[in-house]
């Protein structure tokens, strides 16, 4: 059963939210890196370089400043720091995961390379992953932070695993760690929790293990916290009905990269927790205007009502060019601010939002 996304959703509502509706607006996480923040990556690894791990440090806490303001300019209810100290979405955790190795890179595709590790003993707990990162972003900010965590799911599939028995109960034990951490997030402040699992995508028969994981995940988290499920590049009539099932208050989408193909798969049965639908293309590095994006927003609204609509974009945006993110964000919340005056005045038929496009 979905949690209670109705008890969580309005502590986002920004106190001078200039309409009645609420769209809440967002972004799945990843934000293009400044060019200079891949430089430092690479000077910290010369020994000729005299720029050290503390260097790195500033300059990934400058990153982070930066993209967190970004996203504020850009006007959106809710923050990330545009992931700006993870390399990549399995490696990060891998590396503060005891249990976890790396053996050196494999290719995935083309010329690109994929750290992936081995889990060689039981994964444990050690030191948080990502509290430092949301006291940080959460300091710097002035509207909420969400917190994106690659699920247990997508870390046990995307590892070699030369330790358990299966790999559905690796993915159980480090539900289990994914647990401890949102507690621990939860203690520093945070209320927005984000749990990302694209490999489900590739692997939607594995629907129940996935529940099952976020049934750990969840396990004596207040209802006051949001906590949100990111799944993209698949055919979700795979997964659905079934994620109603899940104990999540969001479900977030990448719909707009297939023109909305499918919608219809979510309008029947009653699509249960909130819909973050995207609506700007992460795949393509053109900017859609507010006009474009507002139809895209309606398309949300045959699914659910706008009370349980949020706004984001398809996935995370880092591939792109940095000015190209940040427009689709600002026309992104721009559009969303736009659809909710509409709806406030009464000019979108709910029963058929799309009538008149
Ligand atoms: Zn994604």
């Amino acid at each position: 059963m979905a949690r209670n996304p109705e008890k969580n959703r309005e502590q986002f509502r920004p106190h001078d939210h200039p309409n009645d509706s609420f769209l809440l607006t967002t972004v799945v996480g990843s934000y293009p890196k400044p060019k200079w923040l891949n430089r430092a990556d690479e000077l910290v690894d010369d020994p000729d370089s005299k720029f050290d791990e503390a260097h790195l440090a500033e300059a990934h806490d400058d990153a982070c400043r930066i993209i967190t303001d970004e996203h504020e300019r850009a006007g959106l209810d809710t923050v990330v720091d545009g992931e700006m100290r993870r390399n990549e979405m399995v490696e990060f955790f891998a590396e503060r995961i005891p249990g976890y190795e790396f053996n050196g890179p494999v290719k995935v595709w083309g010329h690109n390379y994929f750290d992936k590790p081995s889990v060689v003993e039981e994964v444990t707990y050690d030191e948080p992953w990502l509290v430092d990162e949301f006291e940080f972003t959460s300091n710097v900010a002035s509207r909420p932070v969400k917190v994106p965590i690659t699920g247990p799911y997508t870390l046990g599939f995307w590892a070699f695993n030369e330790a358990y028995p299966s790999t559905e109960e690796l993915v159980y034990d480090l539900a289990d760690l994914v647990n401890e951490e949102v507690e621990k997030l939860v203690e520093a402040g945070a209320r927005y929790i984000q749990i990302d699992e694209p490999a489900l995508a590739t692997t939607p028969e594995d629907h129940a293990i996935v529940g099952e994981a976020l049934e750990r995940i969840v396990s004596g988290i207040p209802e006051e916290i949001r906590i949100g499920l990111h799944v993209c590049y698949g055919d979700y009539s795979r997964i659905y009905p079934e994620i109603n099932d899940y104990p999540i208050d969001e479900f977030d989408v990448e719909l707009c990269n297939g023109d909305y193909e499918q919608v219809p798969v979510f309008e029947d049965p009653e699509f249960e927790p909130d819909l973050a639908l995207g609506v700007t293309d992460a795949h393509t590095a053109e900017v859609e205007s507010v006009e474009e994006i507002k139809e895209n927003i309606l398309q949300g609204l045959r699914i659910v009502p706008p009370e349980k609509l949020t706004v984001s974009p398809d996935c995370g945006l880092k591939l792109l060019p940095r000015e190209v993110a940040y427009g689709k964000t600002k026309n992104m919340v721009t559009a969303a601010r736009e659809v909710e005056a509409a709806i406030d005045a009464g000019e979108i038929d709910l029963d058929d939002p799309l009538a008149g496009y």
